[in-house]
C-alpha cells in the first residue's frame, strides 16, 4: 500500500503546485473514518481508497481528484456527511464524492445487467463532472485487481458487470489501458478454461518461435534508423481476451490466428508517421484490408494511430501501429492524458474544461454514424433512466412521467395505472421523473386510459395508446347508438330487424362487420333509412317519406331510454336516422330555444340559440337545422350546468347537495374550479326535467345562506 508521503510525492512529481496539506489531511481523514473496517482480503479498508488514489496519479489527475479518490467511500460506508467533506475539503471535492456516492447507490439498485447500455448511459448522465467517472473507473479497477479475495458467486457477477459496463465505458472515453486490464481480469474470471488454453498456446508459440518479439523489434528498429527516422519500437503479444474476441468474431480457430503479435512504432511527429509507414510497406508485404489510418480519421473517442498488417521480419504475420508520442499517451490514458497535456498551458486548479474537452474530442467524429455515437454523450441530457422495483432500467425522454414509465414497461400496465410510488412515496401521475428514480406503478383493473393523461405524457407509446383507447371508446358508443337507431327505425316500420339481413348489405356500405354498420349509423355517416332501404329494396318510397314527420312513432315511449345519450329523440325538425347529441358547451334543456348544427361525422349537435359557439358556423347556413322541442317531452333527464360560488365553511357542500335534492335535481358531476379562504367556485351538473326545473333550482339556491352567487353556465 502507498504510504502517505509516497502518494504526495507522486502527485507533486507531475503537479508541483498540488495542495500538499489537503492531500495529507484527506489521507488521514480516510484512514480514521474507515478505522477498523476490513476488506475481504483482510487488509484494512482504507488501503482501498489509497490504492484508488494511486491509480489516479497514473492518469496524472489534479489534486482535487486525488483527494476525492481518497474520500470516495467515506460517505457511503462511514458516518461522514457531504457537509463535513465540504467544510474540510471544499465544494468541488464534496460534489465529486457526492456524485460517487449516488453512483454507488444506483449500482446497488441494478441487480442484474440485462440493460448494460442503459446503465452505461445512466452513469454518463449522472457523472456531470467527468472526474466522477474517472474515479469510478479507478475504483472498479482496484476492485478487479483484488477480485480473487471475493466469494466465487460474487466474483462472477462483478466480472460480468465489468465486462458489460465498465470496460466499454473506459473505451468510450478513450482509456485503453484501463479497458484492457479490466477486460483481462474479467475474462480470466468468466471463461477460466478459454483463458488458460489461450495462455498455454501463447507459451507454446513463444518457445517454438524462440521468442520472436525481441527479434522483430530489433529488425524494425534497424529499418527506421537506416532511413533516418527517430523511432521507439516496442512489441507485445496480444492479450488473451483480444485473441479470444478475434476468435469469436472471425470464427477462426486459434491455429489460424496468425497475427498474435503487435508492434508499435512511436515517432516524433505526424510527418514521421507516414514516412515510417512508407518504409514498412516498401520492405514488407502488406496484408490486404488490414490498413487503417486513424490519424486522418480519428476514432470517436479521440484515438489516433496508423494500423497495418504485414508479413514482417522472420516471415511472421504481424500488426504494426504507428503513432506519435502524444497520440500514444492519449490512446492509453484517454481524456486524462488529454487533460495532462494541456496542463502546461493553463492555470492548475481550474479544471472546468474537462467536460468541454471531452466533448471536443467527441466532436471530431467524421462519419454520420460516428457522430451519432459521440453525440450520445450529450444526448443523454435528453433522457432519464429509472428503475422498476425489480431493478430493470427504463430509459425515457426527459420530462417523462409515471404514465410514460408505465407504458414503457407494458401497455397493459399503462392502460390500468392509477398511481405511482416514486422512491417509495405515492406521487401524482403527472410528476416528472428524475435520473435514478425507482418507480412502482399501481394498477387497477377498473382503470382506463384518460384523456387527461394526454396533456402530460411525452412518449409516443403512451400518446398512441391513449388515443387508441379514446378512439375505440368513441367507436363503442357509436356502435351502441347505431344499433339502437337501426332497431327503432325497423320496428317503427313494422319490419323485421335481424343481423343476418345486415350481413348481405355489407358491400353497400363498405362494411366488414355488423359493428362497422352500427358505427357508421351511430356516427351519422350512413342513415338508418339507407340501411333499411338496402335490406328491403322493395319497401315503398312513399311510405318512407310519410314517416319523416313522426319521429316520435319511431322512437316511441316503448323504447327504453338511453340515459347516457340524454334521449335526444323528442326534437322536431331532425333528419330521420341521423345521430343527435346535445352540445357540451351550452347544455340545452327542454324549454330552451334550440338550433341544430350538422357536424362532420358526429350527426347533429343541439345548441341553445344563444350559445357562443354558434358564431363559428355563421358563414355556413347549410349546416343549420331549424329544430324545436316536441310538445310531449319525455321526463328524460337533461343536464343543466350551474356556476356556483359557495361559502367555504363546514357543511356548505352538504347543504348545497341537500337543497338540490329537495328540489328533485340530481347532481351528476361536480367540479371545484377555484378555492379561496372564503369561497369555493364550483361547476355543478344537475339532471333536470327541463328549463323550468333548472330555473326553480336556481331560485332555491339563491335563497340559501351558503350560496353567494349562482347562474346557469353556458360554457
Ligand atoms: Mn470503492
Amino acid at each position: 500500500m502507498l504510504r502517505q508521503y509516497e502518494l504526495v510525492d507522486l502527485v507533486k512529481s507531475y503537479d508541483p503546485d498540488a495542495d500538499e496539506d489537503a492531500l495529507n489531511r484527506a489521507y488521514v481523514f480516510a484512514m480514521k473514518k474507515h478505522g477498523a473496517q476490513l476488506r475481504t482480503s483482510g487488509d484494512p479498508y482504507y488501503s482501498h481508497p489509497v490504492e484508488v488514489a494511486g491509480i489516479l496519479t497514473k492518469f496524472k489527475l489534479d489534486s482535487t481528484s486525488i483527494i476525492a479518490g481518497l474520500l470516495h467511500d467515506t460517505v457511503e460506508d462511514t458516518d461522514t456527511t457531504v457537509e463535513e467533506i465540504k467544510s474540510l475539503f471544499g465544494e468541488q471535492v464534496a460534489q465529486i464524492v457526492d456524485g460517487l456516492t449516488k453512483l454507488a447507490m444506483i449500482e446497488q439498485k441494478s441487480a442484474h445487467n440485462k440493460q448494460a447500455e442503459n446503465f452505461r448511459k445512466l452513469l454518463l448522465a449522472m457523472s456531470e463532472d467527468i472526474r466522477v467517472l474517472l474515479i469510478k473507473l479507478a475504483d472498479r479497477l482496484h476492485n478487479m485487481r483484488t477480485l480473487h479475495f471475493c466469494a466465487p458467486e460474487k466474483r462472477m457477477r462483478i466480472a460480468r458487470e465489468t465486462l458489460d459496463i465498465y470496460a466499454p465505458l473506459a473505451e468510450r472515453i478513450g482509456m485503453q489501458e484501463v479497458k484492457s486490464e479490466l477486460e483481462e481480469i474479467a475474462f480470466a474470471e468468466l471463461h477460466k478454461e478459454a483463458y488458460e488454453s489461450i495462455k498455454a498456446r501463447l507459451n507454446f508459440l513463444r518457445e517454438q518461435g524462440s521468442n520472436l518479439v525481441p527479434k522483430i523489434i530489433a529488425e524494425l528498429q534497424k529499418d527506421m534508423e537506416e532511413n533516418g527516422i527517430k523511432a521507439q519500437v516496442s512489441g507485445r503479444e496480444k492479450t488473451p481476451y483480444s485473441i479470444w474476441r478475434k476468435m469469436q468474431s472471425k470464427n477462426a480457430s486459434f491455429e489460424q490466428l496468425s497475427d498474435i503479435m503487435a508492434f508499435r512504432i512511436i515517432v516524433d511527429d505526424v510527418a514521421s508517421c507516414y514516412q515510417a509507414l512508407g518504409i514498412v510497406h516498401s520492405k514488407y508485404h502488406m496484408v490486404p484490408r488490414r490498413f487503417k489510418d486513424y490519424i486522418s480519421t480519428p476514432k470517436p473517442n479521440g484515438y489516433k494511430s496508423i494500423h497495418t498488417g504485414i508479413i514482417g521480419p522472420e516471415n511472421t504475420r504481424i500488426e504494426v501501429q504507428i503513432r506519435t508520442a502524444e497520440m500514444h499517451e492519449v490512446a492509453e490514458k484517454g481524456v486524462a492524458a488529454h487533460w495532462a497535456y494541456k496542463q502546461g498551458e493553463r492555470v492548475v486548479g481550474k479544471n472546468f474544461r474537462w467536460i468541454r474537452e471531452l466533448l471536443e474530442i467527441l466532436e471530431q467524429a467524421s462519419n454520420p454514424e460516428e457522430f451519432l455515437e459521440n453525440t450520445k454523450l450529450e444526448m443523454y441530457n435528453d433522457q432519464v433512466f429509472c428503475f422498476t422495483p425489480k431493478g430493470d432500467l427504463i430509459g425515457l425522454p426527459i420530462n417523462s412521467t409515471p404514465v410514460d414509465f408505465a407504458y414503457a414497461v407494458h401497455s397493459s400496465v399503462g392502460d390500468t395505472c392509477v398511481g405511482a410510488k416514486i422512491n417509495g412515496e405515492i406521487r401524482p401521475l403527472r410528476t416528472i421523473l428524475q435520473n435514478g428514480d425507482q418507480v412502482e406503478i399501481l394498477t387497477s383493473k377498473a382503470q382506463h386510459p384518460s384523456t387527461e393523461w394526454d396533456r402530460f405524457v411525452v412518449t409516443g407509446k403512451a400518446k398512441a395508446a391513449i388515443r387508441r383507447y379514446v378512439r375505440q371508446f368513441k367507436r363503442d358508443q357509436f356502435i351502441t347508438l347505431g344499433q339502437q337507431l337501426l332497431e327503432r327505425t325497423f320496428k317503427g316500420e313494422n319490419l323485421e330487424f335481424n343481423e343476418k339481413a345486415l350481413v348481405n348489405v355489407f358491400p353497400n356500405f363498405e362494411a366488414e362487420s355488423i359493428d362497422d354498420i352500427y358505427a357508421k349509423v351511430g356516427e351519422g355517416l350512413v342513415t338508418a333509412w339507407d340501411v333499411m332501404k338496402a335490406v328491403y329494396p322493395g319497401y315503398k318510397q312513399s311510405k318512407l317519406e310519410k314517416v319523416v314527420k313522426p319521429l316520435k312513432s319511431v322512437f316511441g315511449k316503448s323504447v327504453r331510454k338511453d340515459k347516457a345519450k340524454g334521449e335526444p329523440l323528442k326534437i322536431k325538425g331532425l333528419i330521420p336516422g341521423m345521430a343527435v347529441h346535445f352540445a357540451g358547451c351550452c347544455h340545452p334543456l327542454p324549454g330552451d330555444r334550440i338550433v341544430g348544427i350538422v357536424t362532420t361525422g358526429k350527426g347533429v349537435a343541439v345548441h341553445t340559440i344563444d350559445c357562443k359557439l354558434l358564431e363559428k358556423f355563421a358563414d355556413e347556413p347549410e349546416r343549420w337545422l331549424d329544430i324545436s322541442w316536441g310538445e310531449a317531452a319525455d321526463e328524460g333527464p337533461h343536464v343543466g350546468r350551474l356556476k356556483i360560488m359557495l361559502a367555504n365553511e363546514p357543511g356548505s357542500l352538504g347543504d348545497l347537495s341537500n337543497l338540490i335534492a329537495r328540489n328533485n335535481g340530481n347532481i351528476s358531476n361536480l367540479n371545484i374550479v377555484n378555492r379561496t379562504v372564503s369561497y369555493f367556485e364550483l361547476l355543478v351538473d344537475v339532471e333536470v326535467k327541463d328549463l323550468k326545473h333548472l330555473t326553480d333550482i336556481i331560485a332555491a339556491l339563491k335563497a340559501s345562506k351558503v350560496v353567494s352567487y349562482v347562474s346557469r353556465s353556458v360554457q
